[in-house]
């Protein structure tokens, strides 16, 4: 069940491209798993191995009630047969399944069962004491943080980042969108060693600064290239969209074919094409846009 797939690596053709003298790739990690989908899968893959190693018969995990973690990790559940419970923002949602979101609702019929809490317990998610109490409730669950960021998930992308180098092996460029920095540290430590490299994370939330002691630390003392965050593309904040950024969605969409998400990969292009427009990528570079996925974000509601 653990066998993925090697995705496209596809080459964007357009006039700007050529304009602006870069050559840009779209690596489509929305394919990886039909199911799980994008840069989740690569999280949650070695933590559901750890989860049937310790005999765990449960994934417990955190999330908002538009989180695409939430759907990925009840669709990994099911396909590993374990059962899973998510422990979900809003304590209002409790027996009022009218008002569930569509990511709820999938996550549902794939067998996950909620527990909905108050915003303000909700900020106990990290704290050891709500943990360990949790962990006491749920004796056979495996504990997954909120967005699926741990140590296991960053080394969930030691697999596919030589992909990426043999796909597209003088590249300069990678962008990916950043919610909890997992991603963006996985793909740091596994990138290989090169001169002008650039990896680009593109915070969806609001003050993206504040990932940056969390990032370090998941990377660790290894060698790294070059990386760093374009903290101005949020639009406002986790959900949060501009006209703007719904144009250059759908432009996107319309002139490549390729369907994003309007939480994260819809940021990282918009992020992307006003870095181009503004000269900040010079001229040569070679871009590689990383598809990460959460298309199941884009149902209505
Ligand atoms: C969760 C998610 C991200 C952010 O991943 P992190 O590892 O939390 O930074 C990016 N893109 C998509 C589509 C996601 O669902």
């Amino acid at each position: 069940m653990f066998s993925l797939k090697t995705t496209p690596c596809t080459q964007l053709f357009s006039k700007e491209f050529t304009q602006y003298g870069v050559t840009v790739w779209i690596k489509r990690e929305d394919l990886n798993q039909p199911h799980i989908q994008g840069n989740k899968w690569h999280k949650l893959k070695l933590n559901i191995e750890a989860a049937l190693r310790q005999g765990k018969t449960t994934l417990l995990t955190f999330g908002g009630a538009y989180s695409n973690h939430i759907a990925a990790t009840a669709a990994a559940a099911q396909l590993a047969e374990l059962k899973s419970i998510g422990i979900i923002r809003g304590q209002e949602l409790t027996g009022a399944p009218e008002k569930w979101s569509h990511t709820l609702k999938a996550a549902e019929q794939k067998g996950m069962q909620f527990e909905f809490i108050s915003r303000s317990h909700y900020r106990n998610k990290t704290c050891p004491d709500f943990l360990q109490a949790l962990q006491k409730s749920y004796p056979d669950a495996y504990i997954i943080p909120e967005g699926g960021s741990n140590t296991l998930a960053v080394k969930g992308f030691e697999s596919l980042m030589p992909e990426i180098e043999e796909q597209c092996p003088d590249w300069t460029h990678l962008f990916t969108a950043v919610g909890t920095g997992g991603t963006l540290a996985g793909l740091v430590s596994y990138a290989q060693q090169q001169d002008g490299r650039h990896i680009v994370g593109v915070p969806v939330l609001k003050k993206g600064e504040y990932l940056l002691p969390q990032i370090k630390n998941w990377i660790g003392y290894r060698p790294t290239n070059e990386w760093y965050l374009l903290t101005e593309y949020h639009t406002g904040g986790y959900a949060k969209t501009t006209p703007k950024l719904r144009q250059r969605m759908q432009q996107f969409e319309q002139n490549f074919e390729i369907d994003l998400d309007p939480i994260y990969t819809a940021k990282m292009v918009n992020a992307f094409y006003d870095q181009l427009e503004k000269k900040l990528i010079p001229v040569g570079s070679k871009i590689i846009l990383l598809h990460t996925g959460g298309l199941q974000g884009r149902q209505p509601n």
